[in-house]
């Protein structure tokens, strides 16, 4: 009898065929948090306390005390994020259907059009003929956008601030619609510090990847690391969020699956 297709996968896993790709950034005190202008709140950086190290305080145990907002590092973004998305029924990180944390994953090439332009914004044209080549993005699954922003060291180029804000790729307005509506994906998910590009407050409307995707009940992905490791179809993303009630998101081992 042949083996079932969890023992088949384990199989796969163990041996190798099956290779499993961290998209995670490392959370540290350095991982880069959101800047947003200093009329609105900010959210905590990541920071960690040591309760004990095998020491007086706890002789044979060490662990820690951490402290972050739910969008810091490479984190999960949930409907319920943004003011479009607050209505939703199970729209928050601990009601989510958990069937929803693993997803395909369609991932998007824009690294050769992001070294030329910091502001680059992925258009539906783009995404239509990126599908001439890997076939039409399938409902249900993630579309991540490969910039290998990812790679630029240190905070002050990993956020790219000008006078006027923020540079860094992300969706064109119009594309957000596309893949919300016309294609049905899960979500999107981008390398830099959130969702939307870094011009996105000026854009119409403000900030669309969060409008549109969680106003369609969609998810995001952010600050995701190791794009240039995926192929441009086929990856298999795991991306619990952790637990929190009412959680708006939350930091994220995001995993991908590549057979
Ligand atoms: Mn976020």
């Amino acid at each position: 009898m042949a083996d079932s297709i969890l023992a088949q996968f384990a199989a796969a896993i163990l041996g190798g065929t099956i290779k499993i790709i961290d998209l995670s950034q490392p959370l540290e005190a350095a991982t880069p948090i959101i800047q947003l202008p200093p009329e609105f709140a900010p959210s905590w950086p990541f920071r960690l306390e040591e309760i004990s190290h095998y020491d007086s305080r706890g002789p044979a145990w060490y662990w820690n005390n951490f402290a972050c907002g739910e969008h810091t590092g490479t984190h999960f973004d949930a409907p319920v994020h943004w003011v479009t998305g607050k209505d939703y029924p199970n729209n928050t990180t601990d009601t989510i259907p958990v069937a929803k944390f693993i997803a395909p994953a369609n991932v998007i090439d824009c690294s050769a059009e992001v070294a030329k332009d910091a502001d680059f914004l992925l258009t539906p044209d783009h995404v239509v003929a990126w599908e001439k080549g890997h076939g039409r993005i399938a409902a249900g699954s993630w579309v991540l956008m490969r910039t290998d922003w990812s790679k630029r060291k240190g905070a002050e180029a990993f956020h790219n601030m000008r006078e006027d804000g923020s540079h860094v790729p992300g969706p064109h307005p119009t594309l957000v619609p596309f893949l919300a509506k016309e294609r049905d994906v899960i979500g999107w998910g981008s390398e830099g510090v959130g969702t939307d590009a870094g011009q996105a407050y000026r854009f119409d409307p403000p900030f669309p990847c969060h409008t549109g995707m969680h106003g369609s009940n969609k998810f995001g992905l952010a600050s995701l690391i190791n794009l240039d490791l995926l192929p441009p179809k086929g990856a298999l993303l795991i991306t619990p969020p952790l637990k929190i009630v009412s959680g708006s998101g939350s930091p994220c081992r995001v995993l991908a699956l590549v057979g």
